[in-house]
């Protein structure tokens, strides 16, 4: 699940983390509020305005802006609230803005200079362990630098079971090229991030930029978090976090159905109990010349109301030209999925584009028979190859 910048950098917060102090306004006069706030509680001259949407790349869209005074604050919020933006990361039609950050300025001049660096902490999958990946050309995108100056991204490996050592913190902080006061504010920055990625279940904690500030403070100007799903329930309160607006309502709709599903470019829907089953019914739907529309597992016990929820939710996608039902009779007898599939289609009504279903398990051949009696226009397959024929020819036609 993924948060807006504004909640990502309060959890910060509460683990020690020093951030760019901040106040969400979903309107202009609430911007001028908390910008008034800010100087009272940091005495915050300029603050900057910005949009918060799941999104990065959001300065370069024109999400993040300056303001000198208070008159500027209302414009600034007013131009980016309800603004349509458009970040290298939100595909062309952009992103609606509904709410903004009024964050203090914190670029403010010194005798020293300021310094952005780039920092995350994720899960490195192949190796089994997290990494901080950390880089002293921040502010820009990573991908980026990793392409033209790979030599720049450093790479500290934590084993889980100890966590974060405070000789890798040290040597992260000097790899930065820090000395003095920041140096050891860097040491404290990384080990409080750490323990923000440890204790919050999270998939990535991506900081960019980390800023040294002309007095020697490391804060946090940006906060991209990914919190893993599969470690909510152990967080009941970051339920409130969660900003469906921002996620794809097919999605959404899906998932209060108690399904699994992602929407993909092809033009064969599928509905398929196990995510491994899917991927193999995916790979088939290749091979027989189609593109998957979509990933979909319904999980184990497809009966008739998750097979109608299914059908609609494929349905909403105009690319659909056919759907194939793959479901492994396991736990769930094949007869029940198949009356299920009978119901839900009886209930629907018209479905437009042919269906095959692929039953395999327990009780497949009653279930053959049941879809082959129905006399509705759903071709029946036992074997995963006649399945794949069938796509191939309803897709020709
Ligand atoms: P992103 O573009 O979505 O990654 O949003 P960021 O939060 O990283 O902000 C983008 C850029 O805005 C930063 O890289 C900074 O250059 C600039 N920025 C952010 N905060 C401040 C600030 O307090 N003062 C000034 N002058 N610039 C800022
Ligand atoms: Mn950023």
């Amino acid at each position: 699940m993924n948060i807006h910048e504004y909640q990502g950098k309060a959890i910060l917060k509460s683990y020690g983390v020093r951030i760019q102090e901040g106040i969400v306004a979903d309107t202009p006069e609430e911007a001028v509020e908390a910008a008034k706030k800010l100087k009272e509680d940091f005495n915050s001259d300029w603050v900057v305005v910005k949009a918060q949407i799941h999104a990065g790349g959001r300065g370069k869209g024109g999400g993040v802006k300056l303001a000198k005074n208070l008159d500027e604050v209302k414009q600034r919020a007013s131009d980016i609230i309800g603004m349509q933006l458009i970040t290298p990361q939100t595909g062309v039609e952009g992103k609606k803005v509904n709410k903004v950050l009024v964050a203090q300025d914190v670029y403010y001049p010194g005798e020293s200079a300021t310094k952005e660096f780039y920092m995350s902490v994720l899960l490195d999958r192949a190796k089994g362990r997290n990494i901080v990946m950390y880089s002293t050309e921040g502010g820009m995108d990573i991908e980026e630098v990793a392409e033209h100056t790979p030599h720049l991204i450093f790479k500290e490996e934590i084993d889980p079971k100890v966590g974060l050592r405070p000789f890798q913190a040290s040597k992260i902080a000097f790899n930065l090229g820090l000395s003095g006061a920041a140096y050891k504010e860097m040491t404290k920055f990384v080990a409080a991030l750490y323990k923000a990625y440890e204790g919050t279940d999270s998939s990535m904690f991506e900081i960019n930029p980390v800023l040294k500030t002309s007095d020697d403070k490391i804060l946090a100007v940006d906060a991209k978090v990914n919190l893993d799903d599969n470690g909510l329930f152990r967080h009941p309160d970051y339920a409130a976090l969660r900003d469906t607006t921002e996620e794809d309502p097919t999605e959404v709709e899906a998932s209060e159905s108690n399904l699994n599903y992602v929407k993909l470019d092809g033009n064969v829907g599928c509905m398929v109990n196990g995510a491994g089953l899917a991927m193999a019914t995916m790979d088939i739907i290749k091979l027989a010349g189609g593109e998957p529309a979509n990933f979909l597992d319904v999980g184990g016990t497809a009966n008739a109301q998750t097979v109608k929820a299914a059908f609609n939710i494929i349905l909403k996608d105009p690319n659909v030209k056919a759907i194939l039902i793959n479901i492994f009779g396991g736990i769930v007898r094949c007869d029940r999925v198949a009356q299920g599939v009978i119901d839900a289609y009886q209930e629907i009504g018209n479905i437009p584009v042919p269906i095959i279903v692929r039953l395999q398990g327990t009780n497949a051949e009653e279930a053959k028979k049941l879809i082959d009696e129905s006399g509705l226009k759903v071709y029946s397959a036992i074997l995963l190859r006649e399945a794949a024929d069938r796509v191939k020819e309803v897709l020709a036609k």
